[in-house]
């Protein structure tokens, strides 16, 4: 028997195409274009090899963190309680936002803190935490009532850390909620939202690896003739 372990990797890492339950949203989608939200309810896809490939990567760096905190605490016992992947929802009108934090720990005077964690090929140029990174933590941090969260950026190749500290802010947390209000709406009146993250200059290289980039496009030249 012939065995092509490269097809192996790339059907095995491969998801079925998530089909969205449209009174969910996902904390990890916070800082996410609103128009390829729309369209991953609306005609759930498959991400590209190369993408899924990366995530799956990010996660054993991830799994290797977690495993240090359990046997870090198992050791030194400096921490109360640890928790991992832990589930958190928050309820609002007509929809929740779910999420799992990578770490929550109890502190022995019974403080929560939210550690985020983030794989990246490279953390030397990173100078602060993205924004959709701080906004995602933000919404665990209500979750869970906490006031502290730590982003941490984990270099893939060599386990090189940068850290963050980010605390709770209301008015923060009442803007990313909009933005899943906007989501909502778009959703519940089947309208298109518009191409965010292409008129956005420090946003628009993500559109080169998006999956909906082609009827995005199309949507963006019917647009631009209907203005002309
Ligand atoms: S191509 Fe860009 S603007 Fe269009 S849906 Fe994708 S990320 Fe959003």
């Amino acid at each position: 028997m012939e065995i092509d372990v490269d097809k192996v990797i790339k059907k095995g890492i491969g998801r079925i195409p998530l089909v969205r339950d449209k009174s969910v949203f996902s904390a990890s989608d916070a800082g996410q274009c609103l128009r390829y939200l729309y369209y991953s309810y609306k005609f759930p896809k498959e991400e590209k090899e190369e993408k899924l490939k990366i995530y799956a990567l990010g996660n054993k760096v991830h799994d290797l963190v977690k495993e240090a905190f359990a046997n870090y605490n198992k050791i030194y016992g400096d921490f109360k309680e640890l928790y991992f992947e832990y589930p958190l929802e928050i309820s609002l009108n007509s929809y929740k936002i779910k999420g799992r934090a990578d770490i929550v720990i109890k502190t022995f005077s019974n403080e929560l803190i939210i550690i985020e964690l983030k794989s990246s090929s490279d953390i030397s140029k990173i100078s602060e935490p993205e924004e959709s990174h701080i906004w995602q933590t933000m919404l665990y941090m209500k979750g869970i009532n906490a006031n502290k969260g730590i982003i941490v950026y984990i270099e893939k190749s060599n386990l090189k850390i940068k850290q963050f500290s980010v605390s709770f802010n209301e008015t923060i947390y009442e803007n990313i909620v909009k933005r899943y209000e906007k989501l909502n709406s778009y959703l519940m009146e089947e309208k298109l939202p518009p191409a965010e993250f292409y008129f956005d200059n420090e946003k628009s290289w993500m559109c080169k690896t998006c999956i909906y980039r082609e009827e995005c496009f199309s949507e963006i030249a019917i647009e631009q003739v209907k203005l002309n």
